[in-house]
C-alpha cells in the first residue's frame, strides 16, 4: 500500500512536476482552505521549477569556474577601475547587445573580469554562455556531423551574453577566420559578446591572417563595445606559489 504522500508523488512525476515535501510545506498550516492549499502547492511547485530552470542555465553555461569582482584586486591591476567594472555589473549593456572586450597581456585578468560578468548575467536571469575561441572553431567546424555541436550552437543562439574567451591565441586558417566573421555577424546587434583577447586590434590582422576580414570582423564587434585595455604585470607570475612556500 502506498501512502497518500507517495501517490501524491508518483502523480507529480506523471505530470513531469517536482517532488514536493509536503509535511514541511504544510506544518503549521491547518487554517487552510482546500483553496489555499492547491494555491500553496502550486506556489511551491513555480518554485522549485524555477530554480531547476535556473540551476540548468546556470550549468549550460559551462563557465569554467566562478570569479567575482570582489575577488578581484584592483590595486595590482590599475587599468579598470571598480567602479567601471561595477557599473558594467547592472548589465543594461546586454538589453543593447553591446559588446565588451578585454585586451591584454596574459595573466593580467581579462578571464577573471568577463567570467565575473558572466556571474553577474545569470544572477539577473539571462542565458549565458562560455567558449574559447579553440572550442567554438570546433563547434562550428562540426556542426554538419555531431549533433552535440549543433545543440551547443543551437544553445549560443539562444544566449544573451556569450564570453568568447582567448582570443588570438592561435593563428586561425582562412576557412577557421570565415567562419568567425559569420559567427561575430550572425551575433551582432542581437547577442552581447565579452571577447578576450591577447593580442590588440592592431595585431588581430596577424591571427586573423586577412586583412580584409579582420576589418570586417572588428568592425561588427567595435560597432557597440566598450574596450578595455589591460596592462601590467601577470598576476599569476606575481603571486605564484611554490609547493615548499
Ligand atoms: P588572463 O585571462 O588575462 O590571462 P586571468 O583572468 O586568467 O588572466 O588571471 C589569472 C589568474 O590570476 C586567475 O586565477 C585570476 O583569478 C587571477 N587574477 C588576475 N588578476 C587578478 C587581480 N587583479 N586580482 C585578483 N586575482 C587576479
Ligand atoms: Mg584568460
Amino acid at each position: 500500500m502506498l501512502t497518500p504522500t507517495e501517490r501524491i508523488n508518483n502523480l507529480l512525476s506523471d505530470l513531469r512536476l517536482q517532488p514536493v515535501n509536503f509535511e514541511e510545506l504544510f506544518r503549521g498550516q491547518n487554517k487552510l482552505t482546500p483553496l489555499e492549499s492547491v494555491e500553496l502547492f502550486l506556489n511551491e511547485e513555480l518554485k522549485l521549477r524555477i530554480e531547476k530552470q535556473n540551476r540548468l542555465r546556470r550549468r549550460n553555461a559551462r563557465l569554467p569556474y566562478e570569479k567575482t569582482i570582489e575577488d578581484f584586486d584592483f590595486g595590482f591591476q590599475r587599468s579598470v577601475s571598480k567602479e567601471q567594472m561595477l557599473r558594467l555589473s547592472d548589465m543594461t549593456w546586454v538589453e543593447q547587445a553591446y559588446n565588451i572586450c578585454f585586451l591584454g597581456p596574459p595573466g593580467v585578468g581579462k578571464t577573471h573580469l568577463a567570467l565575473s560578468l558572466a556571474v553577474k548575467g545569470l544572477d539577473l536571469g539571462y542565458i549565458v554562455a562560455f567558449e574559447t575561441l579553440d572550442n567554438l572553431m570546433k563547434l562550428l567546424k562540426t556542426s554538419e556531423i555531431s549533433g552535440a555541436s549543433r545543440r551547443r550552437l543551437k544553445y549560443l543562439k539562444k544566449a544573451a551574453l556569450i564570453v568568447v574567451d582567448e582570443v588570438g591565441f592561435m593563428p586561425l586558417t582562412p576557412a577557421e577566420a570565415n567562419l568567425f566573421f559569420t559567427f561575430v555577424s550572425a551575433m551582432s546587434e542581437k547577442t552581447s559578446l565579452i571577447i578576450t583577447s591577447n593580442k590588440g586590434f592592431d595585431e588581430w590582422a596577424d591571427f586573423l591572417g586577412d586583412a580584409t576580414i579582420t576589418t570586417a570582423i572588428l568592425d561588427r564587434l567595435i560597432h557597440h563595445c566598450e574596450i578595455i585595455n589591460m596592462t601590467g604585470n601577470s598576476y599569476r607570475l606575481e603571486h605564484h606559489q611554490s609547493i615548499t612556500g
